[in-house]
């Protein structure tokens, strides 16, 4: 089953992002946990979310994305930051608990001149602080484009938090295609060797969910600046072959591209369009 999606505005709730998935041609999609600028979440309302699980039930929905506020730093060398951190990441994962088994994704962090080293060593202590043993969220580290000093803009450094973290099993990996591409791995002309290569380092097992973007700017730019579907330097030939790949395709894949839901329901059509029989 083609899985695919985009990312929706949390502020209506479960049942409309759900709704709205399905209004765009999706049967999947992506939220922020709360207002990226960080702040109170939401109060959980639980008949939003009994109406939103009978309704994902009767729409095939089975798999959702939240996004962790993209201003957290799990690796911040302030204090205050990462008090800040510890307590969304925290709360954020107790809420997940009402969608139980789903995603929750999140940017590494930025070392900011502590050393890539003593990025790592910190992201990995704030998951053995948030994580806990009968979580039934995954965890994902996304990869990053390797902008100014995130920590993440390699497969080897994913592995690195990976391997010391205690809860492990709790962790997988969000590919970001812009990221990745922006970061130097070629998947425009050496797919294969992209996912080999992500195999070798972290396993492909890891592998949860794909953000699926055009990027702007020129493989190993380090940017991160999204694009449209078939509008930029990954272009719609390269996409099509993310989506339609034997190790890729079961994964759900998420837009995060510069539109409004307009341009989501048309790239989502375009793509539907792309994909290979099931
Ligand atoms: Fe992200
Ligand atoms: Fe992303
Ligand atoms: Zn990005």
């Amino acid at each position: 089953m083609f899985t695919i999606g985009c990312h929706l505005s949390a502020s209506k709730g479960y049942l409309a992002m759900a709704k709205q998935a399905v209004d765009l041609g999706g049967n999947t999609f992506q939220f922020f946990t709360r207002n990226p600028r960080g702040g109170m979440a939401k109060a959980i309302d639980p008949a939003d979310i009994s109406a939103f699980h009978a309704f994902c039930e009767a729409h095939g929905i089975r798999t959702i994305l939240a996004h962790a506020p993209y201003t957290l730093n799990a690796c911040a060398a302030d204090a205050r930051v990462m008090d800040f951190c510890l307590r969304t990441m925290a709360d954020d994962l107790q809420r997940m608990e009402y969608t139980p088994g789903q995603l929750y994704n999140f940017h590494p962090g930025s070392h900011v001149q502590q050393g890539v080293e003593t990025g790592i060593e910190k992201i990995s202590a704030t998951l053995n602080q948030v994580l806990f043993a009968d979580m039934t969220t995954t965890v994902l580290l996304e990869t990053m484009a390797g902008k100014g000093s995130e920590v993440g803009g390699t497969f080897e450094q994913l592995r690195e938090i990976i391997d010391r973290t205690t809860l492990s099993d709790k962790l997988g990996v969000c590919l970001d295609t812009c990221h990745v591409h922006d970061g130097g791995y070629d998947i425009v002309h050496d797919l294969d060797g992209v996912l080999t290569q992500f195999d070798r380092v972290i396993g492909l097992s890891r592998l949860k969910a794909i953000h699926l973007n055009d990027s702007k700017n020129p493989c190993g730019a380090r940017k991160d600046r999204h694009e449209k579907i078939g509008e930029g330097h990954i272009g719609l030939q390269a996409l099509t072959r993310v989506i339609n790949h034997p190790a890729l395709r079961d994964l759900p894949f998420f837009l995060e591209t510069p539109n409004e839901l307009p341009g989501y329901a048309a790239e989502i059509a375009l793509l539907r369009a792309q994909r290979t029989d099931d």
